[in-house]
């Protein structure tokens, strides 16, 4: 099907204006199919010109103007001819419930058989569900009506209410994107709290009640705080109605949509069973993030696509500032550097690399893509140079302006920059050409040039180097304390700049201190040796965020041997007080390192270390406390011997720990892996756990099972059956390849590159990418490997997210391999 162009998309802006919709949903017509109505009113500034609206689904019919149209489809288009200058469509059709986490998604329950329906509009999905223009820059207000099983409860993006049975009506919306449309229908469970004249709610499907009460303070609270922390920043309230709503939704691809006045999360969000502070502080920041996008991306839309970082830059940015004062997570600064920013670094470094605003997204399709690690942690930090670079004041003015000057509208960025610049006075347009403009990470060190001190700016793979607005701190390490002695913020451009002042004998001098900028660090070579003493010393975790930065960037780029990344892990998590730094380098040393980076002679030692450092950190972690928890999750991926997880899976388990859903889920798979369980030990455990994440726990442990009998059989599930969810074919290629079945899975290192154009041909363009990348053979770090998919990666036919995993895994695969010979 066409994806529309930015060409189509700005003639059709330019030739329309959208009045309203009016669209009335039938989910009463069973499991397959709903009905849908649109009546869409809508101006033409050239009277007797031709454009089309888009629907994918069936055409029952279409009237213009009440003049019948053919009702026959142009692939996804129903071309409109004969425009008037103020113009009615009419258009009846039944659209498909999707699993796929796109458009109309339907899911049943398997622990009550209960049905829920959600929309999904992003990024052109809309046209799944009612007839629309659907494009960013064309919006309208909505209204909307619903008929529904009487039991059900209707939540969208304004206030409704049951009018008759099982007839659900809602008030017109302010003007808002298609994108951002949503219904969720079911017997849905809610929480509610009144603050500061909004209704908040929080809904859930009926089996997650429980969670949901236990959740309900901290979430309402959250959000009321939320709330009035982003009405002090931007001067300008919430602007869609007086209720908003957040649902939990099975099968959601991404964290969570910023529909307004109705957000939809992912519902593994909503914990079942015990979980870590650091998934509570991702949770927070999620909410916080949706938050932000009431504003930016909401309020004011990107024109199109090419714009999405004034969306998602903005909105991540948007939510490290105010979690200190909204949330419990007052180091959220650290988290976002040590965990978040590390995805963005190694984007950035990708081969496939682009601006922050890139100059020209073609069609919608390929702006899909974009939305990755570049718009996300690259964009926001980013922005928090900007605003380190223009003053806060002058920061702040600037979003002010442009919020006043393009309320319920589209903007670009040379709005942006327009309003900028006039709140500073300064070179913004400059500024963004540099930063938003060009893709590519500079590397900041000290340097001694001429007996002077400064620092040298280099661009890794030949990245332009930019003016960076930093902080220099000099440390002293005073028995086993490392404090900030002096600390000096300066410009820096070009590939050289000598800081005045700046002493050369500390026992660390950390480039980039306080974190302001984008741009990978080292050390003097003594310090970069002294990490495993200087880390843990480090009081301010910003501090050691940056400092695991470090180490974790040089490892990547072959710098460090990635055993001396198991070593400072094993030296400095233990005392590392901030749960998403000791979270995130456990999982790094465990995962990336320890499967991929080392050779796998040095596997079984690091192993060992790692299951020592969590025993270490077991013995001394509260009980009940989600340290406790991060350490037994980690021990037990450590582990090679079925014994002690079998002894754990009985309950022999420390005190505080809770031998909860989850938890034993972690165990059986892991008994799985290694041979010690098969299909009778996981049918018993979906027995007990007869819920939507059993099932695909379930199914990830089928496919983990070392049997050539269960390989061949998810290989043919994942790559064959069109009928799977999102959710089955990720669990299903997750737990396909484990690198301790390398000699087991070695002939499907083939049939992947073989196969999986094929298999992703016939799925949307979200599922397409995400199911290469899922698939591919990461583990099988080899030569061979990079060849067969620099072998496809030649061809000029892929789909844009299908390249997109294909170079991400190729990537990943040659860092192995030069780790491997650091
Ligand atoms: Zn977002």
């Amino acid at each position: 099907m066409p994806s529309l162009t930015h060409a189509e998309a700005r003639a059709r802006a330019d030739q329309l204006t959208v009045r309203s919709y009016r669209v009335e949903l039938d989910l009463t017509r069973g499991a397959e199919r709903f009905g849908s109505v649109s009546t869409i009113r809508f101006g033409c500034a050239q009277p007797g010109t031709d454009t089309f609206a888009e629907l994918r689904g069936t055409l029952r019919s279409a009237t213009l103007n009440g003049r019948e149209l053919d009702p026959t489809l142009q692939d996804n288009r129903l071309p409109l001819t004969d425009l008037g200058a103020e113009n009615e469509l009419v258009v009846v059709a039944d659209g498909d419930y999707s699993h796929t986490g796109e458009g109309l998604h339907r899911f049943v329950d398997p622990a009550d058989d209960n049905v829920y329906v959600y929309a999904m509009s992003f990024l052109d999905c809309a046209q799944n569900i009612f007839c629309c223009f659907d494009q960013p820059d064309l919006k309208a207000p909505v209204t909307l009506a619903v008929t529904v099983p009487e039991e059900w409860t209707v939540l969208a993006n304004e206030r409704g209410a049951q009018v008759a049975a099982g007839r659900w009506e809602f008030t017109e919306t302010r003007p808002m994107a298609t994108y951002m449309t949503t219904v969720c229908a079911g017997p849905y469970v809610s929480q509610h709290r009144e603050h500061d004249g909004i209704r908040l709610g929080w809904h859930a499907r009926a089996s997650l009640a429980e969670p949901l009460a236990a959740a309900a303070d901290e979430l309402l609270t959250l959000t009321a705080r939320c709330f009035d922390a982003y009405h002090a920043l931007f001067g300008v309230r919430y602007g869609f109605g007086d209720t908003y709503d957040q649902v939990f939704v099975p099968e959601f691809n991404a964290g969570a949509m910023e529909n307004p006045g109705c957000v939809t999360h992912r519902d593994e969000l909503l914990y079942r069973s015990a979980v870590t502070d650091a998934e509570l502080e991702t949770r927070a920041a999620i909410v916080a993030h949706e938050m932000a996008h009431m504003w930016f991306g909401d309020l004011v839309t990107m024109r199109w696509w090419d714009d999405l970082w004034l969306n998602e830059s903005f909105a991540t940015y948007l939510s490290y500032r105010v979690l200190p004062e909204a949330s419990a997570y007052a180091d959220a600064w650290a988290s976002f550097a040590g965990h978040n920013k590390l995805a963005g670094y190694a984007a950035d470094q990708s081969s496939w690399t682009h601006p922050v605003a890139p100059d020209e997204v073609p069609d919608a399709d390929s702006a899909l893509v974009n939305f990755d690690m570049i718009s996300y942690p690259k964009g926001a930090s980013v922005l928090r140079q900007l605003a380190a670079w223009l003053g806060d004041e002058a920061f702040l003015g600037g979003l002010r302006d442009h919020f006043a000057r393009h309320a319920y509208g589209n903007a670009t960025l040379a709005d942006l920059v327009d309003s900028l610049a006039a709140a500073s006075g300064r070179d913004v347009a400059g500024w963004a050409r540099q930063w938003l403009r060009t893709a590519g990470t500079n590397r900041l060190r000290l340097s001694t040039v001429d007996g002077r001190v400064g620092v040298r700016q280099d661009g890794v793979h030949g990245a332009p180097l930019r003016t960076h607005r930093i902080g220099i701190g000099s440390y002293r390490l005073d028995g086993d304390t490392l404090t900030r002695e002096h600390r000096v913020e300066v410009e820096i451009a070009g590939a050289y700049t000598a800081v005045p002042g700046l002493a050369d004998g500390a026992d660390l001098v950390l480039v980039n201190d306080g974190d302001l900028t984008f741009a990978t660090v080292r050390l003097a070579e003594r310090a970069m040796r002294d990490l495993p003493r200087l880390l843990p010393a480090a009081t301010d975790p910003l501090t050691r965020a940056l400092l695991w930065t470090v180490a974790w960037d040089a490892t990547r780029a072959a710098d460090r041997p990635p055993v001396a990344f198991v070593e400072l892990v094993a030296a400095a998590v233990p005392g590392e007080a901030s749960p998403t730094l000791a979270a995130t380098m456990l999982a790094n040393a465990r995962g990336q390192v320890t499967d991929r980076y080392l050779d796998p002679a040095r596997r079984p030692a690091a192993l060992h270390t790692l299951a020592e450092t969590c025993r270490a950190m077991l013995a001394d972690a509260a009980p009940g406390s989600g340290r406790q928890l991060t350490a037994l999750r980690t021990l037990v991926s450590c582990l090679t011997e079925p014994a002690e997880l079998t002894r754990l899976l009985a309950g022999e388990v420390s005190a505080g720990v809770l031998l909860d859903a989850e938890l034993r889920w972690r165990l059986l798979r892991r008994l799985v892996v290694l041979g010690a369980a098969g299909p009778a030990e996981i049918d018993a455990e979906l027995a007990r756990d007869h819920t939507g994440q059993g099932a695909v726990h379930a199914t990830g442990c089928r496919a983990a099972l070392p049997d050539a009998g269960a390989k061949q059989a998810a290989w043919q599930s994942m790559t064959v059956d069109d009928t799977l969810t999102n959710r089955q074919l990720e669990a299903l290629a997750r737990g396909f390849w484990q690198p301790e079945q390398a000699e087991l899975t070695a002939p499907y290192v083939p049939r992947y590159f073989a196969e999986i154009l094929p298999a992703t041909a016939g799925r949307s363009g979200e599922l397409a990418g995400r199911l290469a990348g899922w698939s591919f053979p990461g583990y099988a770090v080899s030569a061979g490997t990079v060849a067969a998919a620099e072998t496809l990666l030649a061809r000029d036919d892929l789909a844009a997210g299908v390249r997109r995993a294909l170079a991400t895994g190729r990537d990943e695969v040659r860092i192995a391999l030069a780790a491997r010979s650091a």
